[in-house]
């Protein structure tokens, strides 16, 4: 059964301000203890690499679970796993409370593993030591993703604060052990915990903001293929000094098919790949310069805007190439080499149809008659969501309400794979990817951190959306 709201002025999905005055009021008073609450999480060095203590993550999911039982609005708080292969996965935290009175059913994400600190040398702070400085909080896992968990904990307290304790919306937690290590149990936990996972809006709390005063909604992801493949054009190397000038080097047709997958202008060359557009931020040729590390004299590739590039069409890059080395080169025509590329998919791109027409163009660009064989590849989904969507708006609504600029769509270039499963287990569910990480949170890598003002926002922003989600009326 799928919640619809009913079409009339009392569900307009703008939310009452009253209900932002009184989710401000309730985020403010408590604000501080979430601070301190967060800075004790990021003590907790849950790492779910093979190389770290396991012992960590039992730790950091027991003081997780905690937390969401000392809401008291839950009926069940477990630490469950899924096991695949005979291994089981890390520990996940699931909490559990059914709607009433036909109200919707709303799914909170989050994931408690955090990435390995990297290079401790290059960190100005501690890594697991929580630090205040500049506004921010530092430590591995303050923004990724502990201060997603503390936006969900905070309103999911403001909800109940507000409405009381017997409040009639639907609450299901999930706050993964494993997400930072490539969600290796994720399909199997999902399936395994259908009935308390299945949900009407699933908000995904593991992206970011615009800036830390402009809210955004992560509305696309693009998909991802990757294919190995090898070019022969002899059955054994030859002296280049006697066949070379007759006979062709595998090289030759390789640079050739790609230096085809881009025109003139560096757009992807490949026909019948799509691609979508998304409203323009500012964001300009001296950010992305600076932000890429672009030499002054390079110029960008492909047309169309820069959020255009990034976020909505494809893009493809040569990430290897097996021949010999410059340091082990020798005066010999080579019988064969091999390169795997990577195509970025636009949003609504099905991955193995782009697959399909990436060999397409590699067989028909590859010259001279050499033999063209595909070996492994990978594919993965991209993602688009549905803005049309009640939650959609009302979630767009609660982040301008909060932060008090108008929230913005946005789109990432790379893929979060686990939302492919999301949107299979549950077909029917709006997701809402939102962000508590700002452009500042150098997530993954050395001097994590977050911005406090935007993470306060944030909580009201999530408060205002499940109060505003508790009363709306069914159709
Ligand atoms: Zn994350």
């Amino acid at each position: 059964m799928t919640f619809s709201p009913k079409q009339d002025t009392a569900n307009n999905l703008t939310p009452r301000p009253e209900i932002t005055e009184e989710a401000k009021r309730l985020i403010d008073e408590t604000f501080h203890n979430r601070v301190a609450t967060l800075g004790q999480l990021v003590r907790i060095p849950g790492i779910a690499w093979e190389a770290f203590d396991p012992a960590n993550l039992d730790r950091s999911a027991e003081a997780v679970a905690k937390l969401f039982e000392d809401t008291g609005v839950f009926d069940s708080v477990e630490i469950k796993t899924a096991t695949v292969d005979g291994k089981p996965g890390s520990p996940a935290v699931l909490a559990h409370r059914s709607a009433k009175n036909g109200k919707p059913h709303v799914l909170l994400y989050a994931h408690h593993d955090v990435q390995p600190p990297g290079d401790e040398a290059l960190w100005e702070t501690p890594a697991f030591e929580p630090t205040a400085k500049d506004g921010r909080i530092f430590g591995r896992g303050a923004a990724d993703d502990k201060a997603g968990i503390m936006a969900h904990i905070a309103a999911i307290e403001a909800l109940r604060d507000s409405q009381g304790e017997d409040f009639d919306l639907g609450l299901s937690v999930f706050i993964e052990g494993e997400e930072e290590a490539g969600s290796r149990t994720f399909r199997a936990f999902l399936d395994e915990n259908k009935d308390k996972l299945a949900a009407d809006v699933i908000i995904v709390a593991d992206s970011m903001n615009w800036a830390p005063d402009v809210p955004a909604l992560t509305v696309s992801l693009r998909g991802n293929v990757t294919q190995i493949f090898t070019i022969r054009t002899m059955e054994h190397a030859v002296h280049s000094g006697m066949f070379g000038g007759a006979v062709p080097d595998a090289m030759i047709p390789m640079v050739r098919v790609l230096a085809s997958l881009h025109d003139e202008k560096g757009n992807v060359a490949i026909e019948g790949l799509k691609s979508v557009s998304f409203q323009d931020l500012p964001y300009t040729e001296e950010n992305l310069r600076k932000d890429s590390s672009l030499l002054p004299a390079v110029s960008q590739i492909g047309e169309g805007s820069i959020m255009d590039r990034l976020w909505g069409k494809s893009s493809l890059t040569v990430i290897g190439i097996d021949y010999p080395s410059v340091a082990v080169s020798s005066n010999t025509i080579l019988p064969t080499a091999s390169a795997r590329v990577s195509l970025r998919v636009a949003p609504g791109q099905d991955p193995d149809e782009a697959l399909e027409l990436l060999q397409k163009h590699l067989v028909a660009n590859t010259p001279f008659g050499a033999e063209i064989s595909f070996g492994e590849f990978e594919t993965g989904k991209a993602f688009l969501a549905d803005s049309s969507g009640w939650s959609s708006k009302l979630a767009m609504n609660s982040l301008s309400a909060a932060f008090g600029n108008p929230a913005v769509e946005i789109g990432i270039g790379g893929s979060i794979p686990f939302i492919a499963d999301l949107t299979e287990v549950f077909p029917d569910a709006q997701i809402l990817v939102t962000g508590v990480e700002d452009s500042d949170s150098r997530a993954h890598s050395p001097n994590e951190s977050i911005h406090l003002a935007g993470l306060k926002n944030a909580m009201v922003a999530e408060a205002v959306f499940l109060i505003s989600c508790n009363q709306l009326q069914s159709s």
